[in-house]
C-alpha cells in the first residue's frame, strides 16, 4: 500500500516515542524466532530484520468496531511507516465468549482496512491460547521464586481483603504458604481438580500498594469451559493483565500500544516482564506498553458487548448492519477503507480523551470520494414532469460528464423524453420566496438537457400533484451554441421514465437519537432512534454499473450498491451520507432526528 493518507503521517506523541527509541538504538541488538516461542534463550534466533514490531490484540468476542478501526491504523501504520511489523494477535484468554467465527470476521476486517500481517514470507497471525503451555511454566516459576501463590480465599474475600483506594489491603492468610504447596495446588487447578472460584493464582507483590493492580493481582483463574481452538484441554486460564505482557515478550514486540485505561495496569506490565527477565525466562531488551486515548464517536456504541446487544435483541439486523459502527457494517454502508483511515489520521492520537463527532467520518467519505465518485442521478421521492410540447415518441440524446474534474473517465448518455421522473420537492404550487426550482411561470435549466418553463400541474383528489406540466425551449440545450442566452437561476436533475431503472434505495440516519446514548443514567437502548432508516422506491439513471463501490448521485450524497439485493430483487442502494453536513442544522431546528434528504 501506498504512503497516502494510509499510515499514521500525522504527527503525534506516539512517533515521538518510537522515534526516540530508534535513534537510542533501544531495540537494535534484539533477535527474532517467529512464535510460539518454546525456548527461552532466544541466543539462537536470527537479529530482528524489523525496526520496531506492534500488535494488534483483539479478543475475538464481536465484531470489530470504528475504535479497533482507529487502533489498527496506529498499529499497523506505525509498524509500516518505520519498517517495521505489526502482528494480529487474537487475545483468546476469555474461553466463554469467543468464537472462530469472530476470528475470520476480524481478520477480514483487518485485510479489507488495507493492511496484512504477512511480512516478507513470515505470516505474523498469532493466538494468545498457543502460548498457555509457556504462560503455564512461567507461572510455574514465579511460584518456585515465591513471585505467586495460590489463594484459596473466597472470591468475596479476595475482593473485601483488597482493601480500597483510600485504604491498603490484607494479607491473605495463604499469601506465605511455601512455594512447593503452592505448586502442587497450581498443578492440581490444572489438573481439574477444583471448581471454578475455588482458587486462584495471584502475584505476590505488596497489598499496601497505592496502585490497586499491583495489590497481589489475580494471574490465573480456574474456568471449566470449552476454548474454541484448545478445547478441553485447559480449565485455567490466564488473566488478560499477566497474558498480555508475556504475549509481547514472546512475539518480540517493542511498543505494545494500548488505550489508556490500561494506564493504571502499566506498572504490572512492567513488574511482569522484568521479573520473568530477572528470572531468565525472557530476554531484554523488553516491549514497552504506552497508552493513548481511546476513540469516542457521537451517536454510535463502540463496545463489543453492546452492539453483541443491538444485533441479538434484534435492534439491528446482523453485525453488518449499515448502521452499525462496525466495520462490516460501514463497509456495507459503503464507506471505504480510504476514507476510514483518513477518518483515523484526522482524528489523531492523543492522550487525552474526546469524542469525536460522528460528521467527521462522513467528512472523511466525501474527501475520499469526492475527487473519484462517479457522478449520476437518481431520484428519490420521484413525481412526473411531462414536457408537453414533446412528442410521445421523440427522444433527444444528452450528454454528461462521469466526473466534473476527470474528463478522461468519459460521458454517460441518456435520453430527454416526454415523461420524466424529477424530485418531488423540485416543483411547489405556491412557492415561498427564494425558492428557485419548478413552479408555475418559472424557467429551470433541467441539467445536462434544457430550459423548460413550468405551466402547471394535475393534483388528486386529496391534493396531491400527480403531474408537473413544462415546455421545453429547443435552443437551450446544454452544450451547444447559445444554451446560456435563457437566465434561469435553478437546476433540477430528472431521468426519463421510460428509462429509468428502479432501485430500493435505503435513507439512514443516526441510530441513536443522543450524542451520547451510553453516558448518564439511562440505558443506551433507550434512545434507539425508531427512524433510523428508510427504504424507498427510487429511480437510478439507466445503464448504472452496478459494481461501483461508490457514486455521488447529483445534489443527492454518496451512495453505494448494498451487498445484499433488497427482498423483491431489486437493486439495494445505501446512502453513505448526504453530499453536505445538514444534519446538525436539522438537528438545531428541531429536537427531533430528521432526515435530510438533499442539500439545494
Ligand atoms: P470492546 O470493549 O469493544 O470489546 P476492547 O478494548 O475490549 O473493546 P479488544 O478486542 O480487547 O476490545 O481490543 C483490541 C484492541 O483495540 C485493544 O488494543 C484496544 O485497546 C483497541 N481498542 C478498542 N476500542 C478502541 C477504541 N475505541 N479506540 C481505540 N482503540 C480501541
Ligand atoms: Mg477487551
Amino acid at each position: 500500500m501506498t504512503e497516502q493518507h494510509n499510515e499514521a503521517s500525522t504527527s503525534n506523541f506516539l512517533r515521538h516515542i518510537i522515534e526516540t527509541d530508534l535513534k537510542a538504538g533501544r531495540f537494535a541488538n534484539k533477535r527474532w524466532a517467529p512464535p510460539p516461542a518454546t525456548a527461552v534463550d532466544l541466543g539462537g534466533a536470527e537479529p530482528d530484520a524489523a525496526q520496531i514490531r506492534t500488535r494488534f490484540p483483539p479478543e475475538p468476542n464481536g465484531f470489530l468496531h470504528i475504535g479497533h478501526a482507529k487502533s489498527i491504523w496506529v498499529n499497523f501504520g506505525m509498524a509500516q511507516h518505520y519498517g517495521g511489523v505489526c502482528h494480529l494477535r487474537f487475545d483468546d484468554t476469555n474461553p466463554e465468549k469467543e468464537e472462530q467465527a469472530y476470528v475470520d470476521a476480524i481478520k477480514d476486517a483487518v485485510q479489507w482496512l488495507g493492511y496484512d500481517w504477512q511480512h516478507q514470507g513470515q505470516s505474523n497471525l498469532y493466538f494468545a491460547s498457543d502460548y498457555f503451555e509457556v504462560m503455564y511454566r512461567f507461572a510455574c516459576a514465579l511460584i518456585k521464586a515465591g513471585f505467586a501463590y495460590v489463594d484459596e480465599q473466597s472470591p468475596e474475600d479476595m475482593r473485601t481483603n483488597r482493601g480500597t483506594l483510600t485504604s491498603p489491603g490484607t494479607n491473605s492468610i495463604w499469601r506465605d504458604r511455601p512455594a512447593n504447596e503452592s505448586l502442587a495446588r497450581f498443578e492440581e487447578m490444572r489438573a481439574g481438580h477444583h471448581p471454578d472460584g475455588a482458587m486462584a493464582l495471584r502475584a505476590r507483590i505488596d497489598m499496601a500498594s497505592p496502585n490497586m493492580n499491583l495489590r497481589d493481582p489475580v494471574i490465573y483463574r480456574i474456568r471449566h469451559a470449552h476454548h474454541h481452538r484448545t478445547g478441553n484441554a485447559w480449565c485455567i486460564y490466564p488473566m488478560y493483565s499477566w497474558a498480555h505482557p508475556v504475549e509481547d515478550a514472546l512475539e518480540g514486540i517493542t511498543h505494545s500500544i494500548c488505550t489508556l485505561e490500561f494506564e493504571d495496569q502499566r506498572p504490572f506490565y512492567e513488574w511482569s516482564l522484568n521479573t520473568l527477565a530477572d528470572l531468565g525466562l525472557l530476554n531484554r531488551p523488553l516491549p514497552g506498553q504506552h497508552e493513548f486515548a481511546r476513540l469516542n464517536m457521537s451517536y454510535v456504541v463502540t463496545s463489543k458487548r453492546k452492539l453483541l446487544q443491538l444485533v441479538q435483541d434484534g435492534h439491528v439486523n446482523g453485525w453488518d448492519d449499515p448502521r452499525l459502527p462496525t466495520i462490516a457494517g460501514m463497509r456495507r454502508r459503503g464507506y471505504t477503507a480510504s476514507a476510514i483511515r483518513l477518518f483515523c489520521e484526522r482524528t489523531g492520537v492523543s492522550k487525552a480523551n474526546s469524542h469525536i463527532d460522528y460528521s467527521v467520518l462522513e467528512q472523511a467519505l466525501r474527501d475520499d470520494q469526492d475527487p473519484q465518485a462517479p457522478r449520476a442521478v437518481a431520484i428519490l421521492d420521484p413525481v412526473k414532469l411531462v414536457i408537453t410540447n414533446l412528442g410521445a415518441e421523440e427522444v433527444v440524446m444528452c450528454h454528461a460528464p462521469r466526473h466534473p474534474h476527470q474528463p478522461e473517465l468519459g460521458e454517460r448518455e441518456f435520453a430527454f423524453t416526454r415523461e420524466l421522473w424529477i424530485e418531488r420537492d423540485d416543483f411547489m404550487q405556491d412557492p415561498p420566496k427564494k425558492y428557485f426550482r419548478l413552479f408555475p411561470g418559472n424557467q429551470v435549466r433541467l441539467k445536462y438537457a434544457f430550459v423548460v418553463t413550468c405551466t402547471g400541474c394535475v393534483t388528486d383528489e386529496t391534493g396531491k400533484v400527480t403531474e408537473v406540466h413544462a415546455d421545453y425551449l429547443p435552443d437551450t440545450r446544454s452544450g451547444t451554441p447559445g444554451a446560456d442566452a435563457v437566465k434561469v437561476k435553478g437546476t433540477v436533475t430528472w431521468i426519463s421514465a421510460a428509462h429509468a431503472v428502479p432501485a430500493k434505495i435505503r435513507l439512514y440516519d443516526r441510530l441513536f437519537t443522543e450524542p451520547y446514548p451510553d453516558a448518564g443514567q439511562s440505558h443506551f437502548l433507550d434512545h434507539l432512534n425508531p427512524d433510523s432508516v428508510e427504504t424507498v422506491d427510487g429511480w437510478l439513471e439507466p445503464g448504472l454499473d452496478l459494481a461501483t463501490p461508490v457514486w455521488q448521485f447529483e445534489r443527492l450524497g454518496y451512495f453505494a450498491p448494498d451487498a445484499k439485493a433488497s427482498e423483491d430483487g431489486l437493486p439495494a442502494i445505501n446512502r453513505i451520507t448526504t453530499l453536505k453536513d445538514t444534519w446538525a442544522a436539522h438537528q438545531s431546528k428541531s429536537s427531533a432526528p430528521s432526515k435530510p434528504n438533499r442539500t439545494t
